[in-house]
């Protein structure tokens, strides 16, 4: 297969593309609710309700926001969700070629 965001051709069972380093078919892949390492702004909590729940992350964030202002539920389960949710495990740092490093 191709991977969506550099057009490299990768493994077919790939769930990171080893050129650019995006995640690759990772809504089939991985059906776990973690934080996301990429992306994150505060703890990763809304990044990753969103990818499980595949849905926009600007939506959920906005959600739970608005559930912070209104109801104060955000505002308490934001926390909870960041101790709760296991970070992102590290995925292998393929795209450590891009940090080039002349002398
Ligand atoms: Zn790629």
């Amino acid at each position: 297969m191709y991977c969506n965001y550099c057009g490299k051709v990768i493994q077919e069972d790939a769930n990171l593309c080893a050129y650019c380093g995006k995640r690759v078919g990772a809504v089939i892949a991985r059906k776990r609710l973690v934080r996301p390492r990429a992306g994150r702004r505060i703890a990763g909590v809304c990044l990753g309700v969103a990818e499980y729940f595949d849905l926009d992350v600007t939506l959920v964030r906005l959600v739970w926001l608005l559930g912070s202002v209104l109801t104060g539920v955000g505002l308490l389960s934001y926390p909870i969700a960041w101790i709760v949710m296991p970070e992102e495990p590290l995925y292998l740092m393929a795209p450590a070629a891009q940090h080039v490093t002349t002398p």
